[in-house]
């Protein structure tokens, strides 16, 4: 067996909340439990909604959860830089490989073209499949193009339908060109999509097992070409069931302020918070305090409830006063 090794990858798009908490705990005890290795990286590419402050903070935002890694943008490490922007670079080099495969092409279609073209009226989750406008481009046509341009993923010709067994969710399968359709890895400005560069960081960084939310399982699916593409060995995957409000939407403001700086700012330490995800969790069998280290000699993924973790007001308020 070789050496587990997973990572923690905030979104500093924002406060990190009690569902992002969650996630984190598992993917953190996921590895330590087995005395894998932990990278924390920055993904801060692929978002107009980046918040100067808000990386600074999901690193004291986790470090008072009582989680560390062994790598990462505060302490270094040996497959640095550990922030995306940092890293555009070695995007640009495997961009260029994409081109000469002829696996992607030049998409001039806008956001309301797509949404115009596409059969479906409702678009869901993972927005409208992708007409196939542009799909007739090789790469050098973008050479010509005198309007801006994003770069697609052409799922047509790819090998039958994708499958993985997921840690948490179970047999997972999906076409990709039928059902999600072809998809953005550079955008207008050059800067690569989270597609793209979360499969070529976690690559280049060796993580060899992704634990995070379950709304990223079409993620996976297409994810999954790009490793085919390159040849590369994906990771295991587990998805874990998000945190949703009492109306089923996943968590968000509309459901109250829940953010983990709240309660590490009040100096709270945060035993009551990990108690409560360790219940949410299926780990323990009540919500008493209990600290992440406390959690690993026991944990194991395979008594993770498979459903979405209701947070109620009455939680929230349990380990605020
Ligand atoms: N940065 C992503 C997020 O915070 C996680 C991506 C991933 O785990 O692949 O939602
Ligand atoms: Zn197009």
């Amino acid at each position: 067996m070789s050496l587990s090794v997973g990572r923690l990858a905030p979104s500093p798009t924002g406060a990190q909340h009690v569902g992002n908490a969650r996630t984190y705990l598992l993917a953190w005890l996921a590895i330590r439990s087995r005395g894998g290795r932990m990278i924390l990286r920055m993904e801060d590419i692929d978002s107009p909604r980046v918040k100067p402050w808000a990386a600074a903070q999901a690193i004291d935002d986790l470090r008072w959860l009582g989680l560390d890694w062994d790598e990462g943008p505060d302490i270094g490490g040996p497959h640095g830089p550990y922030v995306q922007t940092q890293r555009l670079d070695h995007y640009a080099t495997a961009l260029e490989q994409l081109k000469a495969g002829e696996q992607i092409y030049p998409c001039t279609c806008t956001r309301s073209d797509v949404a115009a073209a596409a059969s479906a009226p409702h678009a869901g989750q993972e927005g409208p499949i992708y007409p196939g406008t542009c799909a007739g481009r090789s790469a050098a046509d973008a050479v010509g193009l005198t309007v801006p341009y994003c770069w697609r993923w052409r799922t047509s010709g790819g090998r039958g339908p994708l499958e993985f067994h997921d840690a948490v969710a179970g047999e997972q399968r999906c076409n990709l060109s039928r059902e999600l359709g072809d998809f953005v890895v550079c955008k207008h400005d050059g800067t690569p999509s989270y597609q793209l560069a979360v499969v070529l960081d976690d690559h280049a960084m060796g993580v060899n097992e992704v634990l995070r939310g379950d709304d990223l399982i079409p993620s996976t699916f297409r994810q999954l070409a790009i490793y085919d593409f390159f040849g590369w060995p994906a990771p295991g995957y587990a998805h874990a069931p998000l945190v949703v409000g009492p109306d089923g939407r996943r968590l968000a403001k509309r459901h109250g302020d829940t953010r983990i700086s709240i309660l590490r700012e009040a100096g709270q330490g945060p035993e009551r918070l990990v108690g409560l995800l360790a219940w949410s969790c299926g780990l323990r069998p009540t919500a008493e305090p209990v600290t992440a280290r406390d959690l690993q000699s026991d944990f194991e993924l395979a008594r993770l409830p498979k459903e979405r973790f209701v947070l109620t007001e009455e939680h929230w308020k349990s380990i605020c006063e």
